[in-house]
């Protein structure tokens, strides 16, 4: 209380439930304490307090995220970053963005975009933090043409366990100065320091802007179209795969109809462009590919409102099917093998009796393998989602992918990080978590 003032300390019944869980992972877990931090010095202090009497403390930006990272499994303080959501600069000279963790992904997507700039990475929810997105190494849709969180991270901030605050990074656009400790700490779920201030890059916002919806017939044919594209030198800022399922689900849950939903199985794709010509160049030339490959047709969709019609329904896949309670495996696997994945998912749902629906990202070989309760009693579906995941990391290893391409590991997929990662790899990951916290008291129980 004497660090952040007594409305900013929650204890006891005044702790809202969504503190004790994430947006999905079967874990839940509530803390003792949560500590609303309003500035870098307050963290610090907490910290330093923190690691003093070995107290547990859970980082936690908007709670968006899957796998259970912002869930306080040991109790102790839960440390919600949202008062910190200032943009605090857009230093357009040198494309720079430098914002605290709380700031929205939607929030400092519209700030940069009111001044013709973009920020590349776009998970699709959009009330993420970008503390979260830079935890998690966040990916989403544009990620094939613009890479993820980390590729546009170029400085940071951050308090380490013992409450000593650092600075990493920082406005240069090049850095091979020693060991990377800001890519080491992108992507740590907030089990090595908490990050209290962000600067990204900016890009100049695209003028142009089309998409491609394309039918096809089965999705062995949608997918095998996607290496196709690169062997014609067309890059794509987003190539997402889905089948009628999700549509439907989609039509329900928003209560709108799909642009098409004629079909099995789709491809979407985006693309941007520095002018209507050069778009409309790379539109004919994906559409060629298309029809060569065995699209059963493709629609353009030139005009903001059609654009938006699609992409809105494919930023509700996840909402519409997660309506039901569901797991999720985030397999990555390289872009050639999407289909072998896919179709053995199916094949997994019908050996363990479950309904599974897959969809995501094309483009970069990232698929979220989704398992759908469907009313089952809640131990019987437990055992059969463990069954489906231990078989679906078998395979994705077997296809040299990898546990989770964009959503993490958190404390939902410890076991299968661990049981396919080497052990070298392991032990050199926990020879880091015990350089940067010694004591252990950093988001404890996530990742290893
Ligand atoms: C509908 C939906 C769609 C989604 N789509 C995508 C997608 O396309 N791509 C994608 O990658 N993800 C996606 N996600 C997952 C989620 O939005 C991302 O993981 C996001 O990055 C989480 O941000 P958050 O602020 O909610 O983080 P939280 O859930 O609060 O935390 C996530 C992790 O980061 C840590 N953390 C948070 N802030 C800090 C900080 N400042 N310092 C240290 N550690 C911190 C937490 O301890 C935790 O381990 C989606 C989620 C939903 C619900």
């Amino acid at each position: 209380m004497r660090i952040a003032g007594e409305k900013n300390v929650l204890v006891g019944g005044d702790i809202p439930d969504d503190y004790s869980h994430d947006e999905m992972a079967p874990v839940t877990s509530e803390p003792e304490v949560v500590f609303l931090a309003g500035d870098t010095s307050e963290i610090s202090a907490l910290l330093r307090h923190c690691c003093w009497r070995n107290i547990p403390v859970t980082p936690r930006g908007a709670g968006t995220g899957l796998m259970g990272g912002a869930v306080p499994v040991c109790g102790g303080v839960l440390l919600d970053l949202g008062r910190m959501d200032e943009i605090l600069e857009i230093d357009e000279k040198n494309m720079l963005a430098r914002v605290q963790p709380g700031v929205t992904l939607l929030e400092l997507s519209e700030a940069v975009e009111a001044r013709g700039l973009f920020y590349a990475p776009d998970p699709g929810e959009k009330s993420g933090s970008i503390g979260g997105n830079v935890n998690t190494n966040a990916g989403g849709m544009r990620a094939v043409k613009y890479g993820v969180t980390r590729d546009h991270v170029r400085g940071m901030e951050v308090v380490l366990p013992d409450g000593e605050i650092l600075h990493l990074g920082g406005r240069v656009a090049k850095n091979s100065t020693g060991y990377q400790l800001l890519q080491v700490i992108i992507g740590s779920e907030g089990t090595l320091a908490v990050v209290t201030e962000i600067t990204v890059r900016l890009l100049p916002r695209p003028p142009a802007l089309a998409s491609l919806l394309v039918p096809f017939s089965d999705l062995d044919a949608a997918i095998l179209t996607v290496p196709r594209f690169a062997e014609a030198g067309i890059t794509p800022q987003a190539i997402e795969f889905f089948r009628r399922g999700v549509i439907e689900a989609s039509e329900r849950y928003l209560g709108k109809s799909f642009p098409d939903r004629s079909a099995p199985a789709y491809l979407l794709l985006r693309f941007d462009g520095a002018s209507r010509e050069e778009l409309e160049a790379q539109i004919d030339a994906a559409g060629r590919v298309c029809l060569e490959n065995g699209a059963i047709d493709a629609l353009i969709a030139d005009t903001a409102e059609r654009q938006e019609a699609l992409w809105s329904a494919r930023g509700a896949f996840l909402e519409a099917i997660k309506h039901d309670e569901m797991d999720e495996a985030d397999v990555v696997v390289p872009r050639a093998e999407i289909a072998e994945m896919v179709n053995y998912a199916d094949e997994v749902g019908e050996c363990v009796g479950l309904r599974i629906e897959s969809f995501g990202h094309a483009g970069d070989g990232n698929m979220h393998i989704n398992m759908l309760r469907d009313g089952l009693p809640w131990d019987q579906w437990r055992r059969k989602v463990d069954r489906a995941m231990e078989l679906l990391y078998e395979k994705a290893e077997e296809l040299s992918g990898m546990v989770s391409g964009e959503h993490g590991i958190g404390h939902a997929k410890r076991a299968y990080l661990e049981r396919h990662t080497d052990p070298r790899e392991i032990a050199l990951m926990r020879g880091v978590k015990e350089l940067f916290d010694p004591r252990g008291i950093l988001n404890p129980q996530k990742i290893l």
